[in-house]
Order: C-alpha cells, then structure tokens, then sequence
C-alpha cells in the first residue's frame, strides 16, 4: 500500500484487461489512477481488483470518456507512464461508432500525455492492426499492417488499425519527446476479474452455455490477459521498447475454435458437457502464423500455454458464476 500521489495512469479501468493490469500494478506496490466514463463504476473496479487479492487503498479514479476532451487534463495531472488500453470492443456495422473513439481517443490520451510531461505512453493495439490484410501467405510479424483500405474489413480491425496509425503520426509529428509503444495481443483469453463476462469471453460462455452450437471456423492466436499485462509492465520499463511494436500470444501453432472446444471437452468434464463438436460450414481456414519472438526477446515475456489458458478461462467464468445454470 502506498499513500503517494499516482504517477501511473491505466484508461479503461472496467474493462477486461484494464482490471488485470490495474491489479498487477497495486500489488507491485505502486499508486495508480484509472479512467472510467463514470465515476459510478469506482466500486465494480475495486471489486474486481480485490477479486485478485490484491489492495485497492493505492487505486484512484477520473472520469474521462473517449469521445470528449472533458476530463483528460486533470486524469494525466502528475502522471508519468499511460496504459491506454481502452477502445470500444463492440461488433457494429457502423464504422464509426468504434473508429472514432478508437482514433480520437488516442489522440486525446497522447495529446494530454504530453501536455502533462509524461514519459512514456504503452498503448493497447492488436493483432487486427497487423494482419487483417490478406497476403499470399499467412505469416505476420511486427513489421505487417492491416491497411484500412482493405476491403470488406469490419469496423472493428479498422478502428484498430486507424489508432494505432494515428497515435504512430502524432508521436512523430507533435509528440514533444513522448515515448510510445504499442502492444499487439491476439485474441485474449483466460481469467477474467470482472462481474460479467466482456469483450472475447463472450465465445467462451456462447460454447459452455451451448447456446452456441457449432463453432466458426476460424484460426486466430491466443494471448493470455495475465501475460498481456506482464507485457504492459515490461514494454513501460524496457529502455530499449521505445518506438516499438510488440505482437503478444502463445508460443506453438494458431488454433482454431474447434481446437478451444476440444480442449475444453478433453479437460473439463461436466463443465463442459455443451461445448459444440461441429463447425460452421465454410471453406477450412488457410494456415497463419504469428511471430512472438520479439516479445520474448525484447521484453523477456515468457507466455503461459494456450491449453491452461483455455482452461483457466472456463474454471473462471464457473467460479464468478458468470455461466447460465444448466441443472
Ligand atoms: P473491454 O473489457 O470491453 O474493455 C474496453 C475498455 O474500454 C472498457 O474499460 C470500456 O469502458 C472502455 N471504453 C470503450 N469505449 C469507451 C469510451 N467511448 N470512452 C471511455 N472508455 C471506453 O475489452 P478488453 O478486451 O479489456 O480490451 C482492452 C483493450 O485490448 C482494447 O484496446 C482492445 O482493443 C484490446 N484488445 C483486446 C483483445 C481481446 O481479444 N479482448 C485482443 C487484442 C486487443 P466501459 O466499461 O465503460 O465500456
């Protein structure tokens, strides 16, 4: 516990991942400031960062939303080191509604940064940023982009891909000296702190619930929260990190949504007597690989094993009591 003033700000304390890594940093001790739209939910995060077992006395709050400059200057007031993982995680045929708090938010967060005398912004990207254009081969490292101009793309990779461009632009052109660097996780799983299941868990509690009755066939990577937030602490702390992009997920092959489902049946038991074991019909999805080396050498991440984070994913959403009763 400390009673010093926060010089660490994490945006979007409700959410998935801001819960995990607000936890992290109050247990390594450090006094830590978040952004919620409303002040209203201060005690869900609480809760959710005790749910860890960890001490909230160190956590403080400000409301700030994406959408609006009301709010930011105060939330960075005395602030050294951001983690700005909020974004809007909704599916939405309108662009827009996630593009631009995606895009202007960003630029809000680094603008106040900035302005603030902040050292060091580690912005929460993803994997839609990097490989969600197609290529004749599926293999991506930190060095490919998801073009905005790439057809058919849905609003959700666009929203990411245009952020993370902006907020690469505005370091260089008007950053003043900020440091940046963006993460790029794959699809996050594992356990969860919150009182709902948000953002990716929702296929989680769709395949354990049986409402979902067949999978989509789709290969993706899988990035566990508890590592993501490792590599938030480490990309702040790395001298080296600065200007960088770090793809984040387990080592060994992609997987498929048939494989999470296999895992889960083959591990789980009862718990998992609904899981789907067909696929949607579709074409078989082409091979993909995804680099995680530079994580693991520049940031000295040691990612868990997809298999226990699927499974530990499952034994959380039952332990919060966040799948439906199906006795
Ligand atoms: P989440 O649980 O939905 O968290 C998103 C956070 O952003 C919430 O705190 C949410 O606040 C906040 N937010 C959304 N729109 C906002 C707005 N207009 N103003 C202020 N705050 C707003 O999702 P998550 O999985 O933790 O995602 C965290 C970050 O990781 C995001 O940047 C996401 O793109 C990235 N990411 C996620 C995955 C994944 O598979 N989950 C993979 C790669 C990257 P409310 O609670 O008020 O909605």
């Amino acid at each position: 516990m400390t009673s010093d003033a926060p010089t660490i700000l994490v945006t979007g304390g409700t959410g998935y991942l801001g819960t995990r890594l607000l936890a992290d940093l109050l247990a390594s001790g450090a006094a830590v400031r978040t952004t919620v739209r409303s002040l209203d939910r201060a005690d869900e995060v609480r809760a959710a960062v005790r749910r860890a077992g960890v001490d909230d006395t160190g956590l403080s709050f400000a409301a700030a939303p994406l959408t609006h400059d009301d709010g930011w200057a105060d939330a960075l007031a005395g602030i050294e080191e951001v983690h700005h993982t909020a974004s809007p995680m909704i599916q939405t045929a309108v662009p827009d509604e996630v593009v631009v708090p995606a895009r202007d938010g960003a630029l809000r967060v680094l603008r106040a940064a900035r302005d603030a005398g902040a050292r060091r912004v580690v912005l929460t990207s993803s994997f839609a940023a990097v490989g969600y254009s197609p290529k004749p081969v599926r293999d991506y490292d930190e060095s490919d982009w998801t073009d905005p101009a790439t057809p058919g793309l849905p609003a959700y990779p666009l929203s990411k891909a245009v952020a993370e461009r902006a907020a690469w632009d505005f370091v260089e052109r008007e950053g003043g000296g900020l440091e940046l660097v963006a993460l790029n996780p794959t699809w996050i799983a594992g356990p969860t702190l919150t009182a709902s299941a948000r953002s990716s868990l929702a296929v989680f509690t769709g395949m354990l619930d049986g409402t979902m009755t067949a999978v989509p066939r789709q290969r993706f990577g899988l990035a566990d929260v508890r590592d993501v937030s490792a590599a938030h602490l480490a990309a702040m702390s790395t001298p080296g990190a600065a200007g960088n992009r770090y793809l984040v997920l387990a080592d060994g092959p992609t997987m498929t949504f048939l494989d999470v489902a296999t895992v889960l049946r083959e591990r789980l038991g009862d718990l998992a007597a609904a899981v789907p074991t067909e696929e949607l019909p579709g074409d078989e999805p082409a091979p993909l690989v995804i680099h995680n080396e530079r994580a693991k050498r520049e940031l000295d991440l040691r990612p868990r094993a997809a298999v226990d984070t699927i499974v530990e994913t499952a034994e959380s959403l039952r332990d919060l009591g966040l799948l439906a009763d199906r006795s």
